[in-house]
């Protein structure tokens, strides 16, 4: 069950503007949304992912290709034939109506009946623990509060797939993590298919089933949380999603899948290689901060040696930047425990070890 389409992108292109302003806003997306899944779009902003949520939603209609929803093709049918619903980003609540008007909203236009009606804005109510609020009016409500409304009214009439625009990028902190673990809470719940959009790599990391990765209209890399923050696709992706130190180099020899890499700092690793690699390919290096670790100079386990050029206390980590013998600036970050502070200062001379299966060796 898990494993069925819910939506299939096929080859979607949208176009804006004429003439020389013509330009691709979702450029060549394939993509296949599988049932009960939460699904994340994410992105820079003007990348594309509210285009791509407003074709499926049917506010926009593609230039060229296909949109599918369990099995049939909705890419001309009018948004509100489609099994979808929307929740954006200002919860566009209507203020005169109360929290159960709200919600039953929707199933009132589709003519269903009183008693239904209610019964359903009860359920509704119980699932976003809103039920003391029923009679507010909309107007008299927090923000997390509204937005626990909007889901309600979006949920109440049972939808295939719910579209989530950055819905909680008007709420602060504290609230954000809060109804992150509420949206999970709601899609786990419901088995209703979520797709969500933001530009938050944390809040994409910790919510989804699955992240798609876009940049300027293009889909560049779909696959699990872990999938895509330990083998990123390239290196817009890695940089995109998390702290990554970049280092270059060139491949000096290829043995059995693993590429010799020599960088310009002056050091040597090996590490498994791009496909289609030859030796004298220019490479980047990719190593997250928190895979490495500060060890003496002339410790054998240190790999890049360097001076310390600043140290940045963070709480629960301290972020120590280490400058390479090319000029370039490597950090390892490490988590703080109590009685280990201390002992390096700006200046020395320190060496960095890191695993093995930390290495990522990007094209390019
Ligand atoms: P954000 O996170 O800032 O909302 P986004 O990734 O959702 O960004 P889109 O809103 O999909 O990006 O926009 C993609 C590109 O298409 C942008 O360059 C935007 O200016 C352009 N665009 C979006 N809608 C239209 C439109 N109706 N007419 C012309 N250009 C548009």
């Amino acid at each position: 069950m898990a494993d069925l389409s819910a939506i299939d992108i096929r080859d979607v292109f949208k176009h804006f503007g004429h003439g020389e302003a013509r330009f691709a806003a979702v450029d060549g997306a394939n993509l296949s949304i599988r049932q009960n899944e939460f699904f994340t779009l994410l992105g820079p902003s003007g990348c594309g992912k509210t285009t791509l949520l407003r074709l499926i939603a049917g506010f926009e209609f593609p230039s060229e290709g296909e949109l599918v929803l369990h099995g049939e093709n909705i890419a001309a049918m009018p948004p509100f034939k489609r099994p979808i619903n929307t929740v954006f980003q200002n919860y566009a609540l209507f203020p005169h109506l109360t929290v159960a008007e709200n919600i039953g909203f929707g199933l009132k236009m589709l003519g269903k009946g009183k008693d239904v009606i209610a019964a359903r804005v009860s359920e509704m109510l119980k699932l976003v623990r809103m039920e003391h609020l029923a009679k507010r009016a909309t107007s008299q409500l927090s923000g997390g509060q509204q937005q626990r409304v909007a889901l309600a009214r979006a949920l109440a009439p049972s939808p295939k797939v719910l579209l989530l625009d950055e819905p909680l990028s008007a709420l602060d902190y504290k609230l954000r993590k809060e109804m992150q673990i509420e949206l999970k809470r709601l899609q786990a719940e419901t088995g209703i298919t979520f797709v969500f959009v933001t530009h938050d790599q944390e809040e994409a990391l910790t919510m989804s089933d699955r992240i798609a990765v876009m940049s300027s209209g293009k889909i560049l890399q779909v696959g699990a949380p872990r999938d895509i923050y330990d083998r990123p696709a390239d290196r817009f992706v890695a940089d995109f999603i998390g702290e990554t130190n970049f280092l270059k180099g060139k491949i000096t020899a290829l043995n059995e899948g693993k590429a010799q890499v020599a960088m310009t700092c002056g050091a040597t690793l090996s590490a498994p290689a791009p496909e289609a690699s030859r030796a004298g390919d220019e490479v980047t290096v990719m190593l997250r901060p928190e895979h490495a670790r500060l060890v003496g100079a002339d410790d054998p386990n240190a790999i890049l040696t360097g001076s310390l050029a600043n140290i940045i206390y963070f709480g629960t980590d301290t972020y120590f930047n280490v400058s390479l013998s090319d000029g370039s600036l490597f950090t390892v970050r490490q988590q703080n425990r109590p009685g280990e502070e201390g002992g390096r200062s700006e200046g020395d001379i320190v060496g960095i070890s890191f695993p093995s299966d930390a290495i990522r060796v990007l094209r390019g």
